[in-house]
């Protein structure tokens, strides 16, 4: 399928002069945001992180407050990285030069109408309907073949996956050193200083797929971590996130979640940035067997071929990037002891065994349920379940997950958020971690 520039035009018409442009990244995990962009540097595409949070004040003026919330952050990016560009350039500013990255996703909720409203709202500035909206779509488990060149894309999608798990390991290696750090500030000066060198490593290697020289450079900043920690100070109750993944992810507009866990005394394993990823690929393998299934019954050869090719590419897609990241992972827990990522199947076995919730419903509802299921399985000590106000979602787990924590005594919080600072809100958290503290004491 083609990317479309939401305007209707396939983005594919001249590669070369696409590749011209700069490619606008959003944040919404910094470390992932910034190995994206480098890897797209190597592929020679000429991208950057836009600075987030620092427009919302225009996300929300152009946007009616019935949006999502990650809705009107991204906006508020897009439009202040354009406001920023105009001061700078001058006259010689051109929207034309700029290409803005929003992927989509098909389903029940309301990501996919991201990029169609944002088009809307620049198409209503002078000038802006001459800058691109790149929305690769979950739909093709989302393809770049319009921005690279052909013979590109493989490698890139190798390198942009592997840059993920890569994320994921340095998040949890941040999670597991910070909270039993020799001094206050430490991990957090150490982790900025490694992602810099580490997206350094992907623009200079990723192209050419030297993984081997990306993992020796993972694993030298695994090495230093493990300095940073005090063993004096006691192991603390373990708290899992779950969510909607921008905001998780999205430090700033979850009002630094993890961290004020921490300051109350929890260390804490928030879902990954794979596993939506890797869900992409399971899903479309999922949804082209049931079309593989339809065909054969109705004995339509064509339609069976197609669905037979989708079989083999959503298939071979999350072989590989299964693959890639266990042995990722290997190589990185065998330095530290970080918590291992889950495999999608697994997560839907355990969802069909409790009874609670579908895979069939899609959307990422059953991947939180399912993981606080293995949260639970695992001992942890509390569950917190983050997502923008009025997430469809978000709000589904909440309902269903609840008395099935309360059945099991797990503390278990809602943290729903807009761009609102509420009073209670930390108020709410001390009470839980003291809970989760509670369990912690009970289970030593
Ligand atoms: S997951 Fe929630 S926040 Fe994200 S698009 Fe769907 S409803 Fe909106």
């Amino acid at each position: 399928m083609a990317t479309k520039n939401v305007i209707g035009f396939p983005l594919g018409g001249n590669k070369a002069h696409l590749r011209d442009r700069t490619l606008l990244i959003p944040e919404m995990n910094r470390t992932g945001a910034n190995l994206l962009a480098a890897t797209f540097r190597s592929f020679g595409v000429r991208a950057r992180v836009m600075d987030t949070y620092k427009g919302l004040d225009l996300g929300k003026e152009y946007t009616s407050g019935k949006e999502c919330y990650p809705c009107q952050v991204t906006l508020g990016d897009i439009l202040h990285c354009i406001e920023k560009e105009k001061e700078d350039l001058g006259d010689s500013f051109n929207p034309a030069d700029y290409i803005y990255f929003m992927p989509e996703s098909e389903g029940p909720c309301r990501f996919g109408m991201y990029n169609k409203y944002q088009r809307i709202v620049l198409d209503s500035f002078p000038g802006l309907k001459e800058l691109q909206i790149l929305s690769p779509t979950n739909s093709d488990a989302y393809s770049l073949g319009d921005i690279l060149a052909e013979h590109q894309e493989q490698d890139f999608r190798k390198t942009a996956y592997f840059s993920m798990v890569v994320t994921d390991i340095l998040d949890r290696l941040l999670w597991k050193i910070r909270p039993y750090e020799r001094e206050p500030g430490m991990t957090d000066a150490y982790m900025e200083r490694s992602r810099r060198s580490v997206a350094d490593t992907f623009e200079i290697y990723g192209r050419k797929k030297l993984f081997g020289k990306i993992m020796d450079k993972l694993e030298e900043i695994v090495e230093g971590a493990k300095s940073i920690v005090d063993p004096t100070i006691a192991p603390k109750p373990v708290v899992g996130i779950v969510g909607e993944i921008f905001l998780r992810m999205h430090d700033h507009a979850n009002q630094d979640l993890v961290r004020v866990l921490e300051k109350h005394g929890a260390e804490v394993v928030n879902a990954s940035l794979c596993e939506w990823v890797n869900y992409v690929s399971y899903d479309g393998l999922r949804q082209a067997k049931r079309e593989f299934l339809l065909n054969l019954k109705q004995l339509r050869l064509e339609p069976l071929k197609a669905s037979l090719r989708k079989m083999i590419g959503f298939g071979g897609d999350l072989l590989y990037k299964e693959w890639r990241q266990r042995k990722v992972y290997r190589r990185i827990r065998g330095l530290i002891d970080i918590p291992e990522d889950h495999k999608i199947s697994h997560l839907e076995h355990s969802l069909k065994e409790s009874d609670l919730f579908s895979f069939d419903l899609r959307t990422e509802a059953c991947l939180s349920i399912a993981s606080i299921i293995e949260f639970a399985r695992g001992g942890y000590n509390g569950v917190v379940n983050v997502y923008p106000f009025t997430c469809m979602p978000s709000m589904a787990t909440s309902a269903v997950v609840k008395p099935f924590l309360r059945k099991l005594r797990i503390p278990y919080l809602d943290v729903s958020c807009d761009s609102t600072i509420q009073p209670g809100r930390e108020a709410a958290i001390r009470t839980f971690m003291y809970q989760a503290h509670q369990r912690f004491n009970q289970s030593q």
